[in-house]
């Protein structure tokens, strides 16, 4: 890929040689024996099937820089809205202690609110912490892209909140 300029080099030179050895050829036509004269011939011929396969190749080449080309533009504008995107977020902790990100207070367009898996955030992907059973008393988010699970908050067992007062 890299080399393509090389190769359009190269096309351009062996071009020249060719149409350099026609034009010689040309010159030389009437002193020439028919022998030779097809020696000549066959010569130039394979010279310019070379050419055109060298020519396929770098149309071909061409078609992939043109891909590559659109792939990373593609690319660059994603990173950018991206880019933009995570500005909005800020870190948070959850009430048990848990770390995931969320919509900056002062963000245009209050959105529902939502929160975003810490893990994929800081690998550049935006994932939807989502409610999953609870476990162990705690609630429980869960990124379904990576898999992590996030620690929301400890709910308030019988004893938590009638404890003090059932010993009393
Ligand atoms: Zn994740």
């Amino acid at each position: 890929m890299e080399d393509f300029s090389v190769v359009l080099g190269e096309i351009s030179t062996r071009t020249l040689e060719v149409l350099q050895i026609a034009k010689h050829l040309q010159g030389l036509g009437p002193s020439l024996s028919g022998k030779k004269r097809k020696e000549a011939a066959q010569r130039l011929q394979q010279e310019l099937e070379g050419i055109a396969v060298d020519v396929q190749e770098a149309e071909l080449r061409a078609m992939t820089l043109e891909k590559d080309k659109e792939a990373a533009a593609h690319e660059l504008q994603q990173l950018k809205q991206w880019h933009q995107e995570k500005g909005r977020y800020e870190e948070c902790t959850t009430p048990a202690g848990g770390a995931a990100y969320r919509l900056k207070p002062d963000g245009p367009g209050e959105q529902s609110r939502h929160y975003l898996c810490a893990t994929c955030f800081l690998n550049d992907k935006k994932a939807v912490l989502q409610p999953m059973p609870t476990r162990e008393g705690c609630v429980m988010l869960r990124c379904h892209t990576c898999g992590s699970e996030v620690m929301w908050e400890k709910l308030r067992g019988f004893m938590d909140v009638y404890g003090p007062e059932w010993e009393r």
